[in-house]
């Protein structure tokens, strides 16, 4: 078995004193395709800056292709985590508005001092292929659509040869058939590219659609990880179940009864005692309030954090409206 491609290890971030990702670990293979899903503040996109160095860990580790980055040189550290890039959640904090497409496409390859023709020609076939054709490279971001300045955004990434993306809410703000063009464009070029990525999201009809496997995060911890269709089909975690609920409108089979969860997002410079979530889930037990669940792996791939995890259970179908 080879190495995974990237992993992290009980990764923990603590800013002042919250502590924002307590404890978290991952792993993404070759041409895999991860969903981290959660509602917002609970810790996703700390994990995208941590991977790709922008945000430094207070503890635990990040390896990739079996390297930890805390291990290797400083030079190795940036060779290595260029294989990774981010795209961001808004196309413009990665495009300088005074930058034009040309110049913004072209910057990676200065950078790593390699603007020669034949790179420039390679980017130029990638840009045209996902529909950036030369009539915009004159143009300023300020001038593009929300789908073209992601795709440029998306090209600028690519222009490092990385191994893997990490898109943080990849299609945000965008028209539903936009995002359904730039997902099926993400798929195909991992297809052709041998690209692996890891894809933050709150939205799980996105994950649903692109993701190999999913891990859900609550409050800087994941509950519940596993593939994809079974865990969509059969979430054990109460929480994983209750975003399942809200979230899902792919087909009226898979529909669930909605579980609406009570109580806000506790603050994680605060955490509740026991399981985090147990204020706000509908299951839980005194056992809860007082002892905190580990993540514990189970058949198939799956693993879940929860004193009481839901058994598999046939899908509770619409009922036909009487009368
Ligand atoms: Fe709910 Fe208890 Fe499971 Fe936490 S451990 S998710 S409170 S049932
Ligand atoms: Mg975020």
């Amino acid at each position: 078995m080879t190495a995974p491609f990237l992993s992290l290890k009980d990764a923990i971030v603590r800013y002042d004193r919250l502590t924002a990702v307590d404890g978290v670990s991952l792993e993404l293979r070759r041409g895999e395709t991860l969903g981290l899903v959660g509602e917002s503040g609970c810790g996703k996109s700390t994990i995208a800056r941590a991977i790709v160095g922008l945000q430094p860990l207070t503890a635990g580790t990040i390896s990739i292709e079996g390297e930890t980055l805390q291990d290797v040189s400083s030079q190795r550290r940036v060779n290595l985590q260029r294989r990774i890039q981010l795209l961001f959640q808004d196309p413009a904090a990665s495009l300088s508005p005074r930058l034009r497409v040309q110049s913004l496409l072209a910057e990676p390859l200065k950078i790593r001092r390699a603007f020669v023709p034949e790179n420039w020609a390679r980017i130029m076939a990638v840009a045209e292929s996902i529909g950036l054709g030369e009539q915009l490279l004159p143009r300023y971001p300020h001038q593009l659509s929300g789908g073209q300045a992601r795709r440029v955004a998306l090209v600028r990434a690519l222009a490092a040869e990385p191994s893997i993306i990490v898109a943080d809410e990849p299609t945000a703000g965008l028209d539903i058939s936009v995002q359904g063009e730039l997902l099926n464009l993400l798929r195909a070029l991992r297809d052709r590219l041998g690209l692996s990525y890891l894809l933050i999201s709150h939205n799980l009809n996105v994950v649903g659609r692109v993701t190999d496997r999913v891990a859900v995060m609550y409050l800087g911890q994941i509950v519940e990880s596993g593939p994809t269709a079974t865990l969509f089909r059969e979430p054990a975690h109460p929480y994983t179940q209750a975003l399942l609920s809200v979230n899902l409108t792919l087909d009226a089979n898979r529909r669930r009864e909605r579980i609406v969860l009570s109580g806000e997002l506790p603050s994680p410079s605060n955490p509740p005692a026991g399981c985090r979530f147990h204020k706000r889930c509908p299951l839980a037990q005194p056992k809860c309030a007082s002892e905190a669940p580990t993540l514990q792996a189970g058949a198939g791939g799956r693993s879940v954090a929860c004193h009481f995890p839901l058994a598999a259970k046939p899908a509770v179908m619409p009922q036909p409206i009487a009368g």
